[in-house]
């Protein structure tokens, strides 16, 4: 069944780059020398290991519990054995919390039994389990998420990808639908729901033909950025708008990204935990760009050496260009959240510096979300946060770059939002 779907106000038209791999299938990465696992790869608080150095370790083995209500266990991505617990560079010029791994040729996996026809409680115990977080960059403990505060009569399927470049989902789709459609009916028998959709930007036809023979409502979204962002999402398939400071459950609907989707199917029917995705590497600075499937904890290194090596790169990003993070080096590894690492030449980047703002208001005219983020720079930047926030609207910002995308005079006004907010979050 196909659901016709409405278009939200403002946001952008930009350019998808999408074409270098999006018909490209899958490859696994070669198996890496060394795994690099964040305990923290979530949000909530990171995990908190439970083996010690020198232990052998099978893959899929649980190395690190979830700690508190909002949090997610962490498993052996491969078998090896732990060589390191303690802070690595995280490629972003800090240090994170890890555990470091020497894989070892063994096959023995350590997976849960598979689950027959389980019930909503056993399929939300084995989603925490397996380690589930919402794998479209959100990091939300997916067993959390099945637990709404509010009665909900929705699930939507996340599978817009909008982000330029990044093409793991849309190859996903392509190639496990089935699967995806197996988790979706986990996911909406946990959460109590009859009514599941499936959202795709109209830029993937074949993924989205995929869906049509299938008992889901495909949703075949208008190409527009920030499209996959959840509160533009629900209000393009349902009408539903989400009240400043409420959350999806509070109009009925929970969204999942299509991989989540994928990771649930697996946890089920196979016992297995989230210990691998597909990751896009992509942009003019990489050799072959491809999407691979990686264990979690690959460094990026190892994907750019499986692509060909870099060329001409003067810009690394974890995630889409859009809302994806600045690398420092090569030490950021695959993380549950990572679809994609960009390898962005000077022709694909803005570097030149910052000029005044010329007020032209082209920031605020495309915001999805109706915010003044002039203001929220102009505050930031005097460290006046509560005004940046009663003046720039900064709580409601979903943080999808358009602002900074669209200046002419290139401000770094997303920057200036995450600072601001950081800093009212620190001060609460
Ligand atoms: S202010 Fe926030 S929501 Fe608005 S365009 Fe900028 S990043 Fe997006
Ligand atoms: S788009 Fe840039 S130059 Fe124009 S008002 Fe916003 S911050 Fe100023």
């Amino acid at each position: 069944m196909i659901v016709k779907p409405r278009a939200f106000s403002r946001g952008i038209h930009i350019a998808g780059h999408k074409s270098p791999t999006e018909h490209l299938p899958a490859e696994r990465l070669p198996a890496p020398s060394e795994l690099v696992l964040p305990l923290s790869q979530s949000v909530g608080a990171p995990a908190t290991p439970v083996v010690t150095v020198g232990q052998t370790i099978r893959r899929g083995e649980c190395i690190a519990t979830r700690s508190g209500a909002v949090s997610a266990d962490l498993h052996a991505s491969m078998a090896g054995e732990v060589t390191f617990i303690g802070p690595r560079p995280d490629g972003r010029g800090g240090m994170t919390p890890c555990i470091v791994i020497a894989p070892s040729a063994a096959r023995e996996d350590a997976f849960l039994a598979p689950l027959h026809d389980p019930s909503p409680e056993e399929i939300v115990a084995r989603i925490g389990e397996c380690g589930i977080v919402g794998m479209g960059g959100a990091g939300f403990p997916t067993q959390v998420k099945l637990t709404p505060p509010a009665p909900v009569d929705t699930l939507i399927l996340n599978g817009a990808e909008c982000e330029p470049y990044l093409t793991c989902d849309d190859v996903l789709m392509q190639t496990k639908s089935e699967e995806i459609v197996r988790g979706a009916k986990y996911l909406a028998k946990a959460l109590g729901v009859s009514r599941v959709l499936i959202a795709i930007e109209k830029n993937k036809p074949e993924a989205i033909g995929k869906f049509f023979e299938t008992d889901l409502e495909v949703v075949v979204l208008k190409k527009q950025y920030p499209m996959g962002a959840e509160k533009q999402l629900i209000y393009c398939c349902t009408g539903r708008k989400v009240p400043l400071g409420k959350l999806p459950a509070n109009v009925g609907v929970i969204v999942q990204n299509v991989a989540t989707a994928f990771a649930v199917c697996e946890a089920v029917e196979q016992g297995k935990p989230l210990i691998e995705r597909i990751v896009t590497v992509s942009g003019g600075g990489i050799a072959q760009p491809k999407n691979l499937i990686c264990p979690v904890g690959a460094p990026l290194s190892a994907l750019a050496e499986a692509c060909g090596g870099e060329q001409n790169a003067v810009k690394l990003v974890a995630g889409g260009p859009m809302t994806g993070a600045a690398l420092t080096g090569e030490e950021a590894v695959v993380t549950k959240t990572t679809g994609g690492f960009l390898f962005l030449t000077r022709e694909e980047t803005n570097a030149d510096e910052p000029t005044p703002c010329i007020n032209c208001g082209r920031c605020a005219d495309a915001c999805p979300m109706k915010l003044m983020p002039m203001q929220t720079e102009f505050y930031t930047n005097a460290k006046e946060y509560e005004n940046a926030a009663k003046y720039g609207g900064v709580l409601a910002c979903i943080e999808c770059g358009v602002c900074s995308y669209v200046c002419p005079a290139r401000r770094p006004l997303a920057q200036a939002i995450k600072t601001a907010k950081a800093e009212l979050r620190r001060k609460s």
